[in-house]
């Protein structure tokens, strides 16, 4: 993955590449300097325009690459989790399409939807993992409690 970024800054580290054109920066990135060419030059037509036709960047962020020093980042994207399925109640029960709860049948963690908005919130770091232990006790009262209504 490839963040590319222009104008006068400071960057350090061994995964930071610097360079005066993008000729030289897709040399260090191992690519065809005519296609990095092509893709820089359809980005900048984009922030001319106002609009990003591929990736749909918001609009405040489309600032053309046109000044030199040219930097690129090497990144790895990382993948710790996913969020979303099984609907449930405050009680931690699976709810069915008209939100009536199934008796018996609870779900916690990550693999339950509607307690997280529609993203990791990365200013809270710890809720999928603070969820995953709350809402395991949670469901587990709560089921013992259904078992012991029914003896
Ligand atoms: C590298 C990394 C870093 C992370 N850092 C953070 C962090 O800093 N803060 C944070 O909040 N979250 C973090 N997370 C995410 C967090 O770890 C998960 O969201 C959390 O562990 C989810 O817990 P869970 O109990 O819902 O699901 P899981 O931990 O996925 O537990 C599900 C369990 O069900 C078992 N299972 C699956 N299928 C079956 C089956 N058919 N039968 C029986 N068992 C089954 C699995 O083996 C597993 O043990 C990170 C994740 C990763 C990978």
């Amino acid at each position: 993955m490839l963040f590319a970024l222009s104008g006068r800054c400071h960057i350090n580290g061994r995964n930071a590449g610097v360079a005066d054109s993008w000729d030289e920066i897709a040399v260090w990135i191992s690519i065809a300097p005519d296609a990095l060419k092509a893709t820089i030059d359809e980005y900048n037509v984009g922030c001319d325009r106002g609009h990003d036709g591929i990736f749909a960047k918001e609009r405040q962020y489309l600032r053309s690459l046109r000044t030199s020093f040219y930097y690129a980042l090497k990144c790895s994207p990382a993948f710790l989790g996913t969020i979303g399925g099984i609907r449930i109640s405050y009680l931690m029960e699976v709810v069915g399409a008209s939100d009536n709860p199934l008796p018996g049948l609870y779900a916690v963690g990550v693999g339950t939807v509607g307690w997280e908005s529609e993203t990791y919130c990365g200013v809270m770091s710890g809720s999928t993992l603070g969820f995953a232990i709350s809402s395991g006790r949670i469901a587990g009262e709560n089921a013992a409690q259904y078992v012991l209504r029914k003896l």
